[in-house]
């Protein structure tokens, strides 16, 4: 026996409503829909705006008689007749009567109709009316059979939900199902937010929120109820990785590092350059943090080219000067060679030890480098995920910094011990982007990090030109860098491939092949790619910084990081492939000298999305702006490794929209964690129900229940 609707709990199987079969119940199955809780969190996608009833004879009042004046009007009547008028355009006509008079309903096209719409039916009917003489007339009307328990005319607009469905499941079935339990269900929601608390916020309560989603009777209605569940999940989330970051600093202490004026001037005299004043703002941001016995844990962000290598490595230089560790993690090989070498550069004839440890490393070189740092022989370690996957242990490691975090998403922001032997001692922490996250977003995801800004770029760089060239046009490309190269610049070609195969891309083999016995006859040119041997890859990447490569024929191994003042050239072929924050990556490899630089997109771009990446990286170089339209073209389920960040999608909340709430809901966490710091209060404890059950596992909050 099914249960009477006053007997259903939030879990009550879908398949258990009244009314609903096992196939029924299958169909909201394949749409994720297994149980009550589920089927009122079943939101609609939109609305439609439903129009009050008229009468016939009312309506044939209001609409004017004037030949093709229409106004909208719905109606509600028994069919008298139906015919399908004969011609091709599929004529079906039915009369609707309704007591007071008859309407006329018109569909073109729709010859299918006459199995669906037979004399006798119960019909609402509403769209364009239009009156010829005598006869109102709706044409092309929507319409629904009217259900044989509703009596009551409909007075009045109201909205309609219009709920995602399937082939088998119409918004129609979907509504009538969450109509009848919505009441019901409701009535067993509690909720997690005290009354004064909700007051104070102008949010209504949690069944409320529901009925208002479901059941709006405007747009206000929709917005208020919305504006609640956001704010839930956003508090949820805030909330979360409040516990977590306070959990962190409950479990783990740092070394906490010294920093005197001797120690600045000697770390500054290392650069080769003036700082900016941006770089010292964030410099000073984490000064304070490392002077602390609390872990720092820090995103630094800044554009490409901003200059962020420096900051990091003042960062390490301190641990260092206080006879402590420090390490600096690339997300590749190439990058982490570069590193290393512009680092060893600055650090020449000073007493740092350095070394490179990278997966390319014969087996006994990485042993003998794990072995140093265990015992504290090197100062300053340089690598790839091998720093980490070597399960390393350090004689004191008191500063790691990670490169282009985005590359290795969320999830591999491992906790660096300091020491093997004290599981307690974390490192301090920087994790370093040049792929700026719109702030919004960045207090969602990386909530428990503390972020610095580096703005803008170091002084005297030239501005880049961008140019977008269809395909036709890159015999005139390549002859116009060919006379660049010729005087002395220097160019990336990146091409989407390796090797030559049937999927019609350029490989990089075949191009340089083409272009040296074309329009680059004469230059030096090389490859790089990510299946270079080591000692090869630093060989180009060498030659190409002294000047004796001219152009570097490359797949986007050189994406990230790769630091060459004089290439001021940028071909990228194939661009309409590559997404807006690798485009822009790309192309943050030059611009970096003296000269004024040149980036040419190569493309036809066919999609819609394609069309506006590069519209965006031509019409500006600045990284935010471009991360904003990333987050525009995209959504934020897909920018900067939400989808690594295990994190669930959110239901309600929706960005740039709910930036205020945000920030209100990011407010709140704090007070509340302030307040009660384990939320282990009685009345928390529904709260704390739904945080673990949302957020439990993605967060790793397992030990607050
Ligand atoms: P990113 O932030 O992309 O990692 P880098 O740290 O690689 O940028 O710096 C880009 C370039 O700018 C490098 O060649 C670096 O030497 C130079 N640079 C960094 N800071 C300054 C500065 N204050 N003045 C001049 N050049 C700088
Ligand atoms: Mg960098």
């Amino acid at each position: 026996m099914p249960p009477a609707a006053h007997d259903i709990s939030l879990t009550t199987p879908v398949a258990d409503l009244p009314g609903i079969g096992p196939a029924r119940a299958a169909d909201f199955r394949a749409l994720g829909i297994r149980c009550v809780a589920d089927l009122i969190q079943h939101f609609p996608h939109r609305y439609e705006r439903e129009l009050g009833e008229h009468s016939v004879a009312d309506a044939s009042t209001e609409v004017s008689p004037v030949h093709g004046a229409a106004a909208n009007l719905a109606v509600r009547g028994e069919v008298l007749s139906t015919r399908l008028r004969p011609g091709k355009r599929g004529r079906f006509e039915a009369q609707l009567f309704d007591g007071t008079g008859t309407v006329l309903l018109t569909w073109f096209n729709s010859p299918y109709l006459r199995h669906k719409i037979h004399p006798n039916a119960q019909l609402r009917a509403w769209g364009k009316a239009q009156r010829y003489g005598d006869t109102l007339q709706l044409v092309n009307p929507k319409w629904e059979f009217v259900k044989a328990d509703e009596d009551a005319h409909r007075q009045g607009e109201r909205l309609r939900p219009i709920y995602p469905g399937s082939e088998h499941l119409t918004t129609a079935l979907i509504e009538s199902t969450i109509a009848r339990t919505l009441g019901p269900a409701l009535a067993l929601l509690d909720d997690h937010l005290p009354a004064a608390y909700r007051t104070e916020r102008k949010l209504p309560t949690l069944a409320e929120a529901y009925r208002l989603i479901h059941a709006p009777n405007d747009e206000d209605d929709v917005a208020y109820g919305r504006r609640r569940l956001a704010y839930d999940e956003l508090l949820l989330l805030q909330l979360g990785v409040m516990l977590k970051r306070r959990q962190r600093r409950d479990q783990f202490r740092a070394l906490p590092l010294n920093r005197t004026k001797q120690i600045d001037e000697r770390i500054r005299a290392r650069f080769p350059f003036d700082l900016t004043v941006s770089q010292r703002v964030v410099i000073e941001q984490i000064v304070r943090d490392l002077q602390r016995d609390i872990p720092m844990n820090r995103l630094l962000q800044g554009d490409v080219g901003a200059g962020k290598t420096v900051v990091a490595l003042y960062a390490m230089l301190m641990a260092v000067a206080s006879k402590h560790q420090a390490c600096l993690m690339a997300p590749t090989e190439l990058l982490a060679e570069q590193h290393f070498s512009t680092i060893t550069d600055m650090l020449r004839d000073s007493r740092v030890t350095i070394e490179l440890l990278t997966g390319s490393l014969p087996a006994s070189r990485r042993k003998s480098i794990a072995a140093r740092l265990a015992a504290g022989d090197i100062d300053l370690v340089i690598g790839t995920h091998a720093l980490i996957t070597d399960s390393l242990s350090f004689r004191s490691l008191a500063v790691a910094v990670i490169d282009e975090q985005h590359r290795f998403g969320v999830h591999q922001r491992a906790v660096l011990r300091a020491k093997s032997d004290d599981p307690s001692l974390a490192a301090h922490t920087l994790v370093m982007t040049a792929t700026p996250i719109p702030r919004t977003l960045s207090l969602t995801i990386f909530g428990d990090l503390d972020v610095s800004t580096i703005e803008g770029l170091p002084p005297g760089r030239m501005p880049i030109s961008t140019r977008v060239v269809g395909e036709t046009q890159t015999d005139t490309v390549y002859d116009y860098i060919a006379k660049r190269l010729r005087k002395g610049e220097q160019a990336y070609i990146v091409v989407p491939v390796i090797d030559e195969s049937d999927s019609g891309l350029k490989d990089v083999g075949t191009h340089l092949d083409r272009l040296s016995k074309g329009p680059f006859h004469g230059l030096r040119l090389d490859a790089m790619h990510g299946r270079l041997k080591r000692e090869e890859r630093e060989q180009v990447m060498q030659r190409f910084r002294k000047g004796d490569i001219d152009a570097l024929i490359a797949t986007t191994v050189i994406e990230v990081g790769v630091d060459v003042p004089n290439a001021s050239i940028m071909v990228i072929e194939h661009s309409d492939r590559f997404g807006l924050a690798q485009l822009h990556q790309l192309r943050g490899r030059i611009g970096r000298g003296k000269r004024r630089s040149l980036c040419v997109l190569i493309g036809d771009p066919t999609n819609p999305d394609a069309i506006a990446r590069l519209e965006a990286i031509r019409s500006t170089t600045d990284g935010f702006k471009i991360a904003e339209k990333d987050f525009e073209i995209r959504g934020p389920g897909e920018l900067f490794g939400t989808r690594q960040s295990g994190l669930p999608p959110f239901r309600s909340a929706e960005f740039p929209r709910d930036a205020k709430l945000l920030a209100m809901a990011r407010r709140d966490a704090e007070q509340w964690i302030d307040a009660s710091p384990a939320l282990d209060r009685p009345d928390e404890s529904i709260l704390r129900k739904r945080l673990l059950k949302a957020y439990g596992r993605s967060l790793g909050l397992g030990d607050v229940a």
